[in-house]
């Protein structure tokens, strides 16, 4: 059984780039005859804007997409989230230094921008020093099991060497936080979720998640990312970027917009949401499906 999600953080309105991410998945889930399911990743309580998760979902039923079950919040799961960090045992470790120390060690970036971690608490705090956050440890640069690979639906064929490029990395944040990529591999793994279906943003991330999903005997989904909607700077859509909220006063424009940036030609114009659908499901259906 197919089960597809979307799962914004409500950080500020749907926008156009949000809109590609959830009628992607949407589209998957339909053509492949699957559920599709909201959840709200609300899990970095600084970063959430009050209103913003029920605007989205809202929105989002406006536009003719209905979470198949029951909404996941993610802030009200943190005991599920404690309970597999525990289940890394060793794997993870206590780590006191600050961004300012990482970056000062001068080691070269992270495929995401951050600096790769030098691995200073690697083997224990230094006396005095005190625990921060969490890292979970990638095998060492010898190790094969640090080269990570899977098939995108989209991209196809994405490598990550975890060693030399990401390092050890956060599953729980000095601010307290769950980190992401742990909350976002344990709640995909509970929801029994088979196929991701989100924006090329998080295609770094992926390997990631594949490494815990192995580290905690879940299996792997299958991934497709579509492009990143950028604005006229070539910066990705985001609230940070200045993305104007979704004008859903025209549903079908908003719609046709969205499908025109994942490639979908739809042979006219439609009169109605629901014939908008018919036609995208049917045309992504021969393009993603049926292969
Ligand atoms: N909450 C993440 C975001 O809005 C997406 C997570 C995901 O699809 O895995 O960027």
């Amino acid at each position: 059984m197919y089960i597809g999600r979307f799962a914004p953080s409500p950080t500020g309105p749907l926008h156009a780039g949000s809109l590609v991410a959830a009628l992607a998945s949407y589209l998957d889930a339909r053509s492949n005859r699957g559920h599709w399911l909201i959840r709200i990743e609300d899990i970095d309580e600084a970063r959430t804007v009050a209103s913003a998760a029920e605007h989205i979902i809202q929105t989002l039923a406006a536009l003719g997409m209905r979470s198949d079950g029951e909404i996941l919040w993610q802030s009200t799961r943190q005991e599920r989230y404690n309970a597999a960090f525990n289940q890394l045992g060793n794997a993870v470790y206590a780590c006191a230094c600050s961004r300012r120390e990482i970056a000062d060690s001068r080691v070269s970036m992270a495929s995401d921008g951050a600096a790769i971690y030098p691995g200073t608490c690697r083997h224990g705090l230094a006396p005095g020093r005190v625990p921060r956050a969490w890292r979970v440890r990638v095998p060492d640069a010898n190790d094969s099991q640090t080269l990570i690979q899977f098939h995108d639906r989209w991209q196809g064929l994405i490598e990550e060497n975890l060693a030399a490029h990401v390092g050890d990395f956060v599953l729980k944040r000095a601010d307290g936080f769950w980190a992401y990529q742990l909350a976002v591999v344990v709640d995909d793994a509970e929801q029994g979720v088979t196929d991701i279906v989100r924006g090329a943003d998080l295609l770094e991330s992926t390997t990631r998640q594949i490494y815990l999903q192995r580290l905690l005997g879940f299996s792997t989904p299958r991934y497709l990312h579509v492009p990143a909607v950028v604005n006229d700077r070539g910066e990705k859509l985001s609230k940070q970027t200045g993305a104007q909220p979704l004008d859903v006063g025209n549903p079908i424009k908003a719609l046709i917009e969205a499908a025109a940036h994942l490639g979908l030609t739809l042979s006219h114009t439609p009169s109605s949401v629901d014939e908008f659908w018919t036609m995208a499901i049917l045309e992504w259906e021969q393009r993603f499906v049926r292969i």
